[in-house]
């Protein structure tokens, strides 16, 4: 089976979050049951020079006012279509955005994207490639399913998988003929949103089928609590939706074998206590009695950092320690930063990106703090599981459905992963850190808690079989 995947991330190439983890580890995962996936991802400045042997395999010599064309090439053992459009993806910033903002023509780079997805997964590459499945990931791919609907599909059938319904590529309804839709997709049951356009929506409308990265957010996104003005469209779907988490890139992330620590093991945690103490002198703490916590985040509403932060003197007066690592919104970024102005000795915060501090952090926390209002999936709560990093979670999302919270009864069955707090609130996070200390003082019961936790299954084995099961369904 072959499969098309679209995307405007990919790890290794361009990463601002968790999707660029998913989209570059889905075809290692899914190749493993016999699945070839490509992956396809706009031409950024320097994309192309990471890809070995590019050549180029497809051409449009007008799209947007300038020739593209799509570049074959490897890299990290995954084969690359990157659409090389130099007026529409060489910026002076991110992906989406420079210091100025989001860059204005953002819907048209990015249905051209799709629309060249679109063209390939019809008719094929040049060198004869031709999918079976299209596998379009967010708004940025919303439209590929829409032109495979509206344009003809050439017997290709659709997947549009939601990383996160905030996002929702929305743009002025006069657009929609700069971006390819015809007339008859203006209509709310199609691209027309509040007099606006979406280009999510109109994907989750024409997709064959729709998935997100956690079976609870799944029925989260039916509700107007998480849906985000969604919730219509996606109920309407309910019966082509399908909750499949993501997995853990288990040759990036294992603290067996990870060149960023001293190497542990469920059976050997001793080096663990090492790393602990490393990631103290580090950050330049003093003693931490308590349990050591780290955050490596967005620093955002939707990641509960302002209630962190309200929660934070209980847990440091209490003897806890907090290492944060991350960059955001300006007032949460302040809030953490005077936070480890108080408390030096317990509080260390770091503004940035720092993908190899996140291994050592991830390695010397005694635990992971996520308290996120929603949580499509989430990865820092299943890295701490392998790490034996107890995470400590909201009940919400993917959240809820990797990590089993400790009670009396998941302790006493050996069941217990981490801990679990609901409502999403700072009365219920404070309860959680005064049940991580708790635990923590337990020594016989917290080693048992980290052992097992180290223990759950957070691979791609299982989410590679369902993924391979919807494709197959799609195709049967
Ligand atoms: P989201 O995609 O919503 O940001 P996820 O938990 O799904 O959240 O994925 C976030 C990814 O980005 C994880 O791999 C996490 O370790 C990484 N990450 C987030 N912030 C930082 C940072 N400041 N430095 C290094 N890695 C980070």
């Amino acid at each position: 089976m072959r499969v098309l995947s679209v995307a405007s991330e990919c790890v290794p190439l361009i990463k601002t979050g968790g999707l660029a983890d998913v989209v570059g580890a889905l075809p290692a995962a899914l190749a493993s049951q016999k699945i070839e996936m490509r992956v396809m991802i706009p031409a950024y400045k320097g994309i192309l020079e990471s890809l070995v042997g590019a050549e180029e395999v497809w051409a449009d010599w007008n799209l947007y006012g300038e020739h593209a064309r799509l570049m074959k090439g490897e890299v990290a053992g995954m084969t690359v279509l990157a659409l090389d459009a130099p007026h529409l993806y060489h910026r002076a910033g991110g992906p989406y955005a420079d210091a100025s903002g989001d860059y204005w023509d953002n819907p048209e780079r990015f249905a051209a994207l799709s629309w060249a997805a679109a063209a390939v997964a019809r008719d094929g590459t040049g060198e004869g490639w031709k999918p079976d499945i299209l596998h379009a990931h967010d708004w940025q791919a919303g439209l590929a399913p829409a032109y495979l609907r509206y344009h003809g599909n050439g017997g290709v059938k659709s997947v549009l998988t939601v990383h996160n319904i905030a996002f929702q590529g929305v743009t002025g309804g006069d657009r929609l003929n700069s971006l390819r839709l015809p007339w008859h997709a203006w209509n709310p049951e199609h691209a027309e949103y509040h007099g606006n356009l979406s280009t999510l929506k109109v994907g989750l409308a024409t997709a064959d089928a729709i998935t997100t990265v956690s079976p609870t957010y799944a029925e989260e996104l039916m509700r107007p609590e998480f849906g985000m003005g969604l919730e219509g469209v996606i109920a309407a779907r309910a019966n082509d939706l399908t909750g499949i988490l993501n997995g853990v890139d288990e040759a990036t992330w294992s603290p067996e074998n990870d060149p960023e620590i001293s190497p542990y093991s469920a059976r050997n945690l001793k080096p663990k206590a090492e790393n602990r103490a490393r990631l103290i002198e580090e950050f330049g703490l003093g003693d931490v009695p308590g349990p050591l916590a780290v955050v490596v985040s967005r620093l955002t509403w939707q990641k509960g950092i302002d209630l962190l932060a309200d929660a934070l003197p209980a847990f440091v007066a209490a003897g806890g320690g907090l290492v944060l690592l991350g960059s955001g919104e300006p007032h949460l970024e302040t809030a953490m930063k005077a936070a480890a102005e108080r408390w030096p000795e317990r509080v260390g915060v770091r503004i940035g990106y720092d993908e190899a501090l996140s291994h050592r952090m991830f390695a010397g926390g005694d635990a992971v703090l996520v308290p996120s209002r929603f949580e499509p999936c989430g990865l820092t709560q299943m890295y701490g599981l392998k790490y034996g990093t107890v995470p400590v979670v909201a009940a919400t999302g993917g959240l809820n459905d990797t990590v089993i919270g400790a009670s009396p009864a998941s302790l006493s069955a050996n069941a217990a992963t981490g801990i679990s707090f609901h409502p999403v609130d700072g009365i219920a996070l404070a309860g959680a850190l005064r049940q991580l200390l708790h635990l923590y003082q337990d020594r016989g019961t917290w080693t048992r808690l980290v052992k097992r936790a180290m223990k759950a299954d957070v691979s791609w084995d299982g989410p590679a079989a369902a993924y391979h099961a919807l494709y197959r369904s799609l195709l049967a």
